[in-house]
């Protein structure tokens, strides 16, 4: 008897971090000693009439709404037949940027791995088990942490020893916003160990014109730069101004992450507009929407890099010959160090040793290189400390949103107990500060 989809749940959550904050004028996270920083995340689950439940922990609130306005639909259907689903819900969120599937879509590739007895990475067709890791940062600061070209540099020494093979560095966010800067650090980086790392700069869209876009780019050919991602104010999505970008630059372009939809990203590859092709489960549609966009880059003899750290990419990673887990053989040797930009001396002024306060981990640092083997399971760990916000239910009993979800730690497979109370007394706590 084939099984039935009887209970989708959804649950927002919160959870703390010390010594982070954002910058003046931006959104970003960065070091800010003394600063606790809430952060907010959903889980969802979806049960069976098996027994058996999958589970997501990510998404944010516009995601989150879209899972809520679709979730109806799955319940009393097959969890097994994914792409049906999946063909579904991308039509019924049309009209918008459907990030809503990949929660939905993951937690059933969970269900299915659960059912089946086997890790993910099986059940799409496994090539490897062993994942290299690259270490990432945070935006810089002006802090004591990331707050100067040598500061990043340093870091990257501190990285290099610990065994990371790789480093990618981000650049300055809101009102310290700089390229002349950002272009110092990735020469201090990849004078200091270029040598050594093979080397990835991401200003997250940060830079505001195509020249300064240039600037940064030829700062990454005089190092050899193993990609240069999303950097201006584009948003990352025009096809034109990346193949422009590609024309002028030796390094190669990561980009799509922020192209939605698996239409418009072909049609992005297709223009000749990256040289690496982005793709993540939980904004791309689940594992069924990133695994499609994966065989595109193949189709197209591209490489793929899953974006961030999480089990689902792993899995992705795990069945995917192009998947980025190799990275370039040797930097440049001809660069020209002259031809780089030189760091303020106000901004270089605080160097010191990154490992006394520079924060050990940004948004995409992973274990460290040949930790990540055997992937068997979707469920990230919730943080310690998360206080749950409010939840949505739908299920063929009671398909109406509303009761409190007591006990978000059964997401995590039982590893964390999180101190859940009333929705009136979280609020409160929040109001309070604690
Ligand atoms: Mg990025």
């Amino acid at each position: 008897m084939a099984p039935e989809i009887t209970r989708i749940e959804t649950v927002e959550f919160a959870y703390r971090l010390e010594d982070v904050g954002t910058p003046p004028g931006g959104f970003d996270i960065v070091y800010d000693p003394g600063h606790t920083l809430e952060r907010r995340l959903f889980a969802t689950r979806v049960e069976a009439s098996d027994g058996l439940a999958g589970a997501y922990v990510g998404s944010n609130s516009p995601g989150a709404a879209q899972t809520n306005t679709v979730a109806d639909y799955l319940v009393g259907r097959n969890p097994l037949e994914r792409e049906r689903h999946w063909s579904e819900l991308k039509r019924a969120l049309r009209k918008y940027d459907r990030m809503g599937i990949g929660p939905l879509d993951i937690a059933l590739w969970d269900y299915a791995g659960k059912r089946h007895d086997a890790p993910i990475h099986e059940l799409l067709g496994t090539y490897r088990e062993r994942l290299p890791a690259y270490a990432s940062t945070y935006q810089g600061d002006r802090d004591g942490g990331l707050d100067s070209p040598e500061a990043y540099a340093d870091f990257a020494e501190t990285c290099r020893d610990t065994g990371y093979p790789g480093f990618k560095l981000h650049g300055w966010d809101g009102d310290w916003r700089d390229p002349d800067l950002l272009a110092a650090a990735v020469c201090a980086v990849g004078e200091r160990v270029g040598d050594d790392l093979d080397l990835m700069v991401d200003p997250a869209c940060d830079l505001d014109t195509f020249a300064e876009a240039l600037a940064v780019g030829r700062a990454c050919d005089e190092y050899g730069y193993f990609w240069y991602e999303d950097p201006y104010r584009d948003g990352g999505i025009s096809g034109h101004a990346h193949r422009k970008l590609r024309q002028r630059l030796d390094t190669p372009l990561l980009q799509t992450e922020h192209v939605r939809g698996l239409e418009p990203a072909t049609d992005f590859v297709d223009s000749e507009a990256t040289d690496f092709v982005r793709a993540d489960p939980e904004y791309d549609g689940g594992i069924t929407g990133a695994t499609k966009r994966a065989r595109v880059a193949e189709g197209h003899g591209l490489d793929v890099e899953f974006h961030a750290p999480g089990p689902a990419q792993r899995h992705c990673m795990a069945a995917t010959r192009t998947a980025t887990t190799r990275t370039s053989s040797s930097p440049s040797t001809t660069r020209a160090v002259s031809r780089c930009p030189t760091a303020p001396a106000s901004a270089s002024s605080t160097t010191g040793s990154a490992s006394r306060t520079t924060p050990s981990a940004g948004r995409s640092t992973s274990s460290r290189r040949g930790r990540w083997g055997h992937p068997d399971t979707l469920c990230r760990t919730i943080p310690t400390g998360c206080k749950g916000i409010s939840s949505s239910q739908h299920s063929s009993r009671d398909r109406t949103r509303a009761r409190e979800m007591e006990a978000l730690g059964a997401l995590a497979h039982g590893s964390l107990r999180s101190p859940f109370t009333s929705r009136r007394s979280l609020r409160s706590r929040l109001a309070r500060g604690r």
